[in-house]
């Protein structure tokens, strides 16, 4: 459904948002400090949607795109965290699910005494590495969760480990550029400054003979 209009964000004093399962996200038209809860903030993540049915048929008969903005380096605001917390997993690397290969987070559901975890994504079981395990208590909180983000925070950043490095020489780099050619943008000689802008940059492209360039026209 179509929000409701807001007034301009610059209108209205910030209001707090906490982002967690209770409530929604509030319209980015409102001037907001956000705190990640466990859920990341939808400066960096929105759903088109922020209530889903079970039922896959419901949502294709409703005829309601579903889809998630993504904005992985947004910009924080005043009154927000100073930086993302960072994880660091030693050589090991991240612990994800072994099936769908979700990394860990706020909703791994640990049992046993921390040696398994259940996905929140998939359901599947998984083991807890030896070098991860920490012991929980009676409500299966682990122990340290106040000094892991990646169990506190739905944004981290994560230290990659020394065999991620392999995988950091890009052989081929692909660039998609998408230009709005409406009849206002073309009138307003708009588009025209934008493939200028583009052509003057392409001799500066670190690797030509591996970058390769598409390009999408919309109006
Ligand atoms: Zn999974």
């Amino acid at each position: 459904m179509p929000r409701p209009i807001f007034k301009s964000k610059y209108s209205y004093e910030p209001i707090r948002h906490i982002c967690d399962y209770v409530k929604n996200p509030p319209s980015m038209m409102i001037n907001q400090i956000i705190t990640d809860k466990g859920l990341s903030s939808p400066r960096f993540i929105r759903s088109s949607l922020n209530t889903i049915s079970f039922k896959s048929e419901l949502v294709e008969d409703s005829k309601i795109p579903f889809g998630l903005l993504i904005q992985p380096f947004a910009d924080l605001c005043e009154g927000e965290i100073d930086s993302i917390p960072l994880a660091d997993f030693g050589h090991y690397g991240p612990v994800r699910c072994e099936r769908c290969n979700t990394y860990v987070n706020p909703y791994f559901c640990f049992m046993n005494n921390g040696k398994m975890f259940f996905c929140n994504m998939c359901n599947k079981e998984n083991q807890v590495p030896t070098e991860y395990y920490c012991q929980t208590n009676m409500n299966n909180v682990r122990s340290d969760k106040f000094q892991r983000p990646e169990l506190q925070f739905g944004t981290y950043d994560i230290l990659a480990p020394p065999k991620y490095e392999e995988n950091l020489k890009v052989k081929e780099i692909y660039i998609v550029i998408a230009i709005e050619c409406s009849k206002y943008m073309i009138e307003s000689e708009i588009s025209e400054q934008i493939l200028s802008s583009v052509q003057s940059v392409l001799d500066q492209i670190p690797e030509p003979q591996n970058t390769f360039i598409s390009f999408i026209t919309y109006s």
